[in-house]
């Protein structure tokens, strides 16, 4: 079958997701994509310490085996583990790392686990995993995946998501306030900086002898990720804008980033955090003065589009963040759900009542049905799943009609590069055709 430009973009990523470990700097190394998060290791006196410890304890034992070539255990034990934000795939491999000897210090911000805190709340979580589930692919065969734009194909023990880092991890018991703190740890001088982006409870690690950043997940190989398909509150881009400033006020030599491959080199680092940011002003600042002139979240999302000079870029292409999807959430964030339209307001038309006009001015149940599988002939795989959302209002169990939609969902998802879209897209269609041969 001819592959898709997106389908290529992503296999060629997926080639530079392969395990491999990088000398940051003389004292700091980078395990890059052994798990789905990179581990960071930074050699001291007596010890070592550790930035972010992956989400699978097959991948943390490989991971520790390497760091163990550099590092030897009975010289240099394990001091501290810091946590650069919440998330479960920076969080789970923490039982190997503190199985090694004495336990060491885990640090994080105090806002730690901030994300998924009133989803807890709100008794969410199963819509969560089971969302988050999706988006990671973790349902679908090794073939359907080829990479998670930002990560390496990994299966969850327990099938489950990611979102919380408190799940399976060993929690941190050292925390800080404000805006930053400095340590001395296993004889290094380490600096935490709050740096609020992909979630509140942001951290990033700066270690000021050799110039090293540790960014956690304000930045990596990738479109930031703005809004994640499982759902997410706001992520407040004025304040990840600020977070990079910073970064780019430390000079550092060196990012070290919580997936993808590090930046080396003071000028390349420069240039990608300038980049960053400018993409995530640009996008926030497009969609408020759209906001201001009346426009509704889909014409938007048609219309916010990063100017070629930053779209082009390998750190910019939409492989796990997604422009479309920031602008839907800076709308939703700051002013609910409410589009602007008020055939929205009104509740007597329903979908159902929609699809039967449709399925009248098409001339019929067989006629729709019939362009629906021409317009997938044709190629026109979005239309062919809209028509078929049509059909199945009407008739939600009819066999043929979840196959459409299947058919037409794989098709769709050919053409998307965010590699969460198009796990969760994939899935769908694999949980149709379930449906269908349930039924
Ligand atoms: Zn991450």
């Amino acid at each position: 079958m001819h592959k898709s430009p997106a389908t290529l973009a992503l296999e060629k990523r997926r080639d530079q997701l392969t395990p491999h470990l990088v000398q940051l700097s003389k004292h700091a190394w980078l395990s890059v994509a052994e798990d789905v998060s990179n581990v960071g290791m930074i050699v001291g006196k007596d010890g070592i310490v550790l930035i972010d410890t992956g989400m699978i304890p097959d991948c943390a034992h490989r991971t520790l085996e390497k760091f163990r070539e550099i590092a030897p255990a009975d010289s240099l034990p394990i001091k501290a583990i810091i946590y650069t934000h919440g998330h479960g795939d920076h969080t789970g491999g923490s039982p190997v790392f503190c199985a090694e000897g004495d336990r060491p210090e885990i640090w994080a911000r105090d806002n730690f686990g901030s994300e998924a805190a009133p989803f807890e709340r709100a008794g969410l979580m199963p819509l969560f995993k089971a969302r988050g589930a999706m988006q990671g692919g973790f349902q679908l065969p090794l073939e359907k995946r080829i990479c998670n734009g930002i990560a390496p194909i990994r299966y969850p023990r327990a099938g489950g998501a990611v979102f919380s880092g408190k799940t399976g991890a060993v929690m941190p018991d050292h925390f800080f306030n404000g805006d930053s703190t400095s340590l001395i740890i296993a004889g290094v001088e380490l600096w935490l900086f709050a740096t609020p982006g992909e979630t509140d409870d942001a951290l990033s690690v700066w270690f000021p002898a050799e110039k090293v950043l540790f960014c956690g997940d304000d930045l990596y190989r990738s479109f930031p990720n703005v809004y994640p398909v499982r759902g997410t509150g706001n992520r407040d881009i004025p304040a990840w804008c600020s977070s990079l400033k910073l970064m780019t006020e430390l000079e550092p030599d060196v990012l070290a980033p919580g997936h993808t491959d590090p930046f080396l080199g003071r000028e390349a680092v420069h240039e990608v955090l300038s980049n960053y940011r400018e993409a995530l002003e640009y996008v926030y600042r497009k969609t408020i003065e759209g906001m201001n002139a009346g426009k509704t979240p889909d014409q938007l999302a048609e219309e916010v589009r990063l100017p070629e000079h930053l779209a082009r870029l390998d750190c910019l292409t939409e492989f796990y963040g997604n422009v479309s999807w920031t602008v839907r959430n800076i709308f939703g964030s700051l002013v609910g759900w409410f589009d602007g339209n008020p055939l929205h307001l009104a509740t007597s038309f329903t979908p159902r009542e929609e699809a039967r006009r449709i399925l009248a001015m098409a001339g019929g149940e067989g006629a729709l049905r019939r362009k629906a599988r021409t317009a997938l002939e044709q190629g026109d795989a979005p239309w062919a799943a809209r028509l078929a959302d049509h059909l199945l209002t009407l008739a939600p169990d009819k066999k043929e009609y979840l196959l459409l939609k299947a058919e037409a969902l794989d098709a769709l998802a050919e053409s998307m590069f965010t590699a969460t879209g198009r796990n969760y897209t994939l899935t769908t269609a694999q949980n149709l055709r379930k449906r269908a041969q349930n039924l």
